[in-house]
């Protein structure tokens, strides 16, 4: 039984996001993807927003939980026993930064090892910081993020009713 987590902000979360999950999931008996909630930085979404909107993706994928991790990731990875760390890597700066934190992870947690995943070209580009940015011009999402996540941003930036989409 091989239980892995996939990390990240998800704010909000992408198509980009959702493949690496349902790569993983296909791998793995059991993936948990961890929310991050790191104080120091500031979301558009809020953990909550964030985590029921991942919990709404992944709902029929029976191999595929959704938690908040206010804390260190490896920390919760040590307290679930999770062994695996997945994560995508878009591009050499995504795999010279993912490195460098991985390297960092397992000076803290020998027992941990991470996996990058590499990203489709379709989703090459896509990153969530400009999903939040087209979002706040009103940009065409459909490419990006699943309907249910666009509607989110709307809401946000145009305070329009999902309906609208
Ligand atoms: P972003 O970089 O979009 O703000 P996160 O910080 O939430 O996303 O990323 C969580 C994980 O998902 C990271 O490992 C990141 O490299 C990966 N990821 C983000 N977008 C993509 C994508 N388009 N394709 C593959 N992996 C991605």
């Amino acid at each position: 039984m091989i239980r892995a987590a996939f990390p990240g902000s998800f704010d909000p979360p992408t198509f980009g996001h959702i493949d690496i999950i349902e790569r993983s999931r296909s791998i793995f008996d059991e993936l948990v993807v961890v929310i991050a909630e790191n104080k120091q930085k500031h979301y558009l979404f809020s953990a909550e927003e964030r985590r029921v909107m991942m919990i709404e993706m992944v709902k029929d994928w029976k191999n595929v939980s959704v938690m908040v991790c206010d804390t260190l990731i490896v920390e919760l990875l040590k307290r679930q026993n999770i062994k695996i760390m997945v994560r995508g890597v878009r591009n050499v700066m995504d795999f010279s930064y993912e490195s460098e934190l991985s390297m960092m992870n397992k000076a803290l947690s020998p027992d941990i090892e991470t996996i990058f995943m590499m990203t489709r070209p379709e989703y090459l580009v896509l990153r969530s910081s400009s999903v939040r940015e087209l979002a706040a011009f009103n940009g065409d999402l459909s490419a990006l993020t699943p309907p249910l996540v666009a509607a989110e941003l709307r809401k946000k930036f145009m305070n329009l009713p999902a309906a609208a989409q």
